[in-house]
């Protein structure tokens, strides 16, 4: 499957109010997000194996892309572009040596 087929399937299972999408959809990614540090912490505290682990990030990187697909879908941009965008910001920083380090303007 690829993103745009993704993004738009996301199409019937959003049912959230349209008028807070922003909201709603900005705590579901960081609430997402945070059910992926929840298992990596399970994981170091030894409750389960790293076989274990995998699948579980595996379910909760899938409600993340949701989250981010649905987020790209009600702001009308385009999955595609965010990737490359991405991509290519970060090659260039790995060209600059400024990968490590913070800030947007690197
Ligand atoms: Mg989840």
């Amino acid at each position: 499957m690829n993103i745009k087929d993704y993004l738009s399937l996301t199409k019937q299972t959003a049912i959230y109010p349209s008028d807070s999408f922003l909201e709603y959809l900005t705590l579901g990614l960081a609430s997402e997000a945070g059910e992926v540090s929840g298992v990596v912490k399970k994981y170091i505290r030894q409750d389960f194996d790293l076989d274990i682990a995998q699948e579980k990030l595996k379910k909760e990187l899938g409600d993340v892309l949701w989250y981010w697909a649905r987020l790209c879908d009600e702001l009308g941009l385009n999955p595609e572009e965010i990737m490359e965008e991405n991509i290519n910001k970060l090659l260039k920083r790995k060209q600059n040596k400024t990968l490590q380090g913070d800030g947007d303007d690197r």
